[in-house]
Formats: C-alpha cells, sequence, structure tokens
C-alpha cells in the first residue's frame, strides 16, 4: 500500500474523512502525538489499527470526539467530578475514563466496561473529527513499543506501507501523550500523567489519587491502565536515567566510551558548561520542563538514527509536567536508574556486559 502524506486542511480532511468511511484508518496529529484513527463502529476497520501497530489487543484506545456534546455517545454516564473536569480541562490534553454505552464496542476498549474519552485542542484535528462524523478511537500512530510520533515523518518512518494516508499538522507542541484519569474509582485515578498536571486535577477536583503504574514497573495490577504494563516509547539504544549529580552523568559516560560504547546525553541546556565535548541534544530548553515533553520523543528517535546505542539521561523534579517526563523516561530506560553511588559495575549491568 502507498502511504501518502498531505497537509491537514479542509480538502484533504474530507478526503481521509471519505477513507474513515470506507473502512480505513488515517493518522492525523493533535497536540500532544499523532493518532492513527478509524470509525468506532467499524470493527474491521478498528482491527486494522491494531495490525499496523502490532498493538497488544487488550490494550485500549483513547475514542477522540470533536465536542462535548459528543461525550455522551460513547460513555453512558458522566459522574459529577468528571463533568468538573469536562468543563475545566476539556479540550486539551487530557482523556476521561467514563463507563462505556454498549454500543462500544470491547474491540476499542480492550476488552473492559469503560472508555476513554477525549477532545483535542489542536483545531485542524477537532475539523478533521468534525468531517468524519463519528467517534475516532486513536492510538498514537506509532508502531507499538516505539517512542510515540511527534510529526509527519515519525509515523511515515514507523507505518509507511501498513496505512493509506497520514494528514500533516506540523511538530506536535506538547509531545507526551494525554493524561488520563479514571472516575470508574471512588475517587478519580490518574493512570497516566500528561500536561494536564496532577496539580491542576487536584486543584479543580480536590483530592485523585495516583495509580501505582505511574512511576513504578507494576507487574500486578495494571489492569487499571493496560499501557502501562508494556515496554514502551524505546529506541533501539539503550536508555539510563541518570539521578545524580552532571560529574556522575560526564563520568558514566567516559566509562560508557571506555567500554566501546557509542554514549549521547539528553541534558539541560543550562548546564552546558560541564558537558565538553561530550556528544549531547538539549532535552531541557530555556530551564522549561515543557520543552523536555516536547523534545523527548523526538530525541529518543533522533539517537536510533544517529546510531547511538548508550543515552544517559537526567532525571527531572516530578512535579508539574515533570511527572509525565519521568514516567516516560522510566518506561523508556525499562526502568533503570543510575546515581551518584552507581559502581562501574553497575554500568555494565545496566549495558548488558558480563564480565
Ligand atoms: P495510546 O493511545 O497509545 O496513548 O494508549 C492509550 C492508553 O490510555 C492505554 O494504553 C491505557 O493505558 C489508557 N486507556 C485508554 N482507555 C482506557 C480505559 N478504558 N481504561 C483504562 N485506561 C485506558
Ligand atoms: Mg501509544
Amino acid at each position: 500500500m502507498k502511504t501518502e502524506i498531505l497537509p491537514l486542511n479542509s480538502s484533504s480532511a474530507k478526503k481521509a474523512a471519505e477513507l474513515i468511511h470506507s473502512g480505513n484508518v488515517v493518522a492525523f496529529p493533535t497536540e500532544t502525538v499523532y493518532g492513527l484513527g478509524a470509525s468506532v463502529f467499524d470493527k474491521e476497520a478498528v482491527k486494522k489499527i491494531f495490525a499496523a501497530k502490532g498493538r497488544p489487543a487488550d490494550n485500549p484506545l483513547i475514542v477522540h470526539v470533536a465536542s462535548k456534546d459528543k461525550i455522551c455517545t460513547v460513555a453512558s454516564e458522566i459522574p459529577k467530578k468528571a463533568q468538573i473536569a469536562i468543563d475545566t480541562f476539556m479540550p486539551g490534553p487530557i482523556t476521561v475514563v467514563l463507563p462505556k454505552r454498549k454500543e462500544i464496542s470491547p474491540l476499542v476498549t480492550g476488552g473492559k466496561d469503560t472508555v476513554g474519552v477525549r477532545i483535542p485542542e489542536h483545531k485542524l484535528a477537532r475539523m478533521f473529527l468534525e468531517e468524519c462524523d463519528c467517534p475516532i478511537p486513536a492510538p498514537s500512530a506509532n508502531s507499538s513499543t516505539k517512542p510515540s510520533p511527534t510529526t509527519a515523518k515519525h509515523v511515515f518512518d514507523d507505518l509507511n506501507g501498513k496505512i493509506p494516508l497520514i494528514l500533516d499538522g506540523g511538530a506536535c507542541l506538547g509531545g507526551v501523550e494525554s493524561t488520563v484519569i479514571s472516575f470508574c474509582t471512588e475517587t478519580p485515578t490518574l493512570l497516566r500523567p500528561g500536561l494536564i498536571t496532577l496539580e491542576m486535577l487536584r486543584d479543580a477536583l480536590g483530592e485523585v489519587d495516583v495509580h501505582p503504574s505511574v512511576l513504578e514497573n507494576c507487574k500486578v495490577d495494571s489492569v487499571a491502565s493496560p499501557g502501562m504494563k508494556y515496554k514502551h516509547y524505546s529506541p533501539k539504544a539503550r536508555v539510563i536515567i541518570v539521578s545524580g549529580s552532571a560529574e556522575t552523568v560526564c563520568s558514566l559516560y567516559d566509562s560508557a566510551l571506555e567500554l566501546s560504547k557509542r554514549p549521547v546525553i539528553l541534558w539541560n541546556e543550562k548546564d552546558k558548561d560541564v558537558l565538553g565535548s561530550r556528544a549531547h541534544y538539549w532535552l531541557i530548553e530555556h530551564n522549561c520542563i515543557s520543552s523536555a515533553a516536547r523534545n523527548l520523543f523526538a530525541l529518543l528517535r533522533q539517537v536510533d538514527d544517529e546510531g547511538f546505542d548508550t543515552v544517559f539521561i537526567t532525571a527531572v523534579d516530578k512535579k508539574d509536567e515533570g511527572l509525565s517526563v519521568m514516567n516516560r523516561m522510566l518506561r523508556a530506560s525499562a526502568f533503570t536508574v543510575l546515581d551518584d553511588s552507581s559502581s562501574l559495575q553497575d554500568l555494565k549491568t545496566a549495558l548488558q556486559i558480563n564480565g
């Protein structure tokens, strides 16, 4: 199959909607990452999403709608606190998990009786959704396990030949996937952190629980947020988080070089003086954590493109947007964190070097 890339405008949105209504999948931009959508009412098309991505069938899809009045076409009930979240944060980078209507196939919800619903803030994304005139389940438009795509080129790199159309809306401004919060638990529960932060949610809603999978490698009760149990966001290179001083990052880099690795550091621009000539990219620009969210996935892809095999990333504070950045970094690194007390042997273990 030939994969076409078209700039997203009213005529390409019409073409995309026609493809959707004839049983195809289409990739489209949002303010978080690119999504891969199909009609919610077309089971065969929904299966194509899972096939193109290589996504496990029990990992639910987020259903995208164009406006608030459409939420009740997928959800059977909107609890009071969910309504507050909808009124406060939508459209925006947030997904609310609600009881599903029976018309929504379990194929979409990974077999669950709940459904995640989202209204993108991205105006062109909403234009595409309005043109489709039906709810659009859409996970991130990457191959499963790869970093989520934040440009049309990332989608093309993963799905060329597997989908007919990518709508190009430029680089995503947010860069990490939506916040996911469930209103199907007694207290609202944060299942995945994002750019609508825990602090913002607690300001608006009062008490909000945090699911353990947000920051831990949670294998047991991962059913609440299936996506969190899979390997995620991984480039080919080995990612190692360093929760320590700038000097520790540099000495780990130097040791990796001596072990014949090709390391690179994802770094805070403000610490540039410590770096010397070590290979690096700026993860955090102008000391602003939102830039780390925007840059992380694109940089994880770039390190592979440039042939680096070892990536050191400095840990960030787990507050505000930092929680979503650490959540993605921990998964990309398979929860590998070194610190000031780590030895050469710890580095070798992290790099899977024997002896
Ligand atoms: P993706 O669209 O690839 O970013 O993945 C969507 C993620 O949202 C899933 O992996 C789940 O973790 C979460 N999610 C979506 N729908 C539900 C739901 N009904 N219940 C719990 N989590 C959900
Ligand atoms: Mg995804």
